[in-house]
């Protein structure tokens, strides 16, 4: 069996759960390979190297447009602020031109339940209000800074 992750102190693939040192390491694995998501069966690894490398166009144009968002939304952000300071300043409200519709939104309080409290003190109640929603398989991002 092996890990999607390479073990630091022995740089290898090999799970937690095969290593001959896991009694002893601090850092063993705890969870299951049957449920961690992680767990690679023998063989797979070799795939899994055919895969990076297959892919590796795609990896970096992900990468690419990732980085490119992430600029573009802190300068969004940063104009967006900058617009409504002004507004602000002269008392403006609203905005309506050839380009764009813009309107104030004054600071304001919203309610909202709070599930982890109502879970915590009524246990059963939340349970009973529960509800079942069937989510699509998606993959997780992360992009890694060089
Ligand atoms: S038990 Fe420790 S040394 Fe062995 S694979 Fe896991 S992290 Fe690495
Ligand atoms: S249990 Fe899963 S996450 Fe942990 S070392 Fe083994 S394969 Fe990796």
């Amino acid at each position: 069996m092996h890990c999607q992750d390479i073990c630091k102190r022995k740089k290898t693939n090999l799970c937690c759960h095969e290593c001959p040192e896991a009694d002893s390491c601090p850092d063993c694995c705890g969870d299951c390979p049957e449920e961690c998501g992680r767990s690679m069966a023998e063989g797979a690894e070799t795939n899994l190297v055919a895969f990076t490398q297959q892919h590796m166009t795609l990896f970096q144009e992900i990468r690419s447009l990732v980085l490119e968002k992430k600029a573009a939304e802190a300068r969004e952000k940063n104009l967006k602020d900058e617009l409504k300071a002004a507004m602000e300043a002269h008392g403006i409200r609203a905005i309506d031109n050839d380009i764009l519709k813009i309107t104030y939104v004054p600071e304001t309080v919203t309610h909202t339940l709070d599930t982890a409290k109502i879970k915590r003190k009524y246990p059963g109640l939340a349970e009973e209000c529960s509800k079942e929603t069937p989510k699509s398989s998606y993959i997780k991002i992360e992009v890694k800074e060089r």
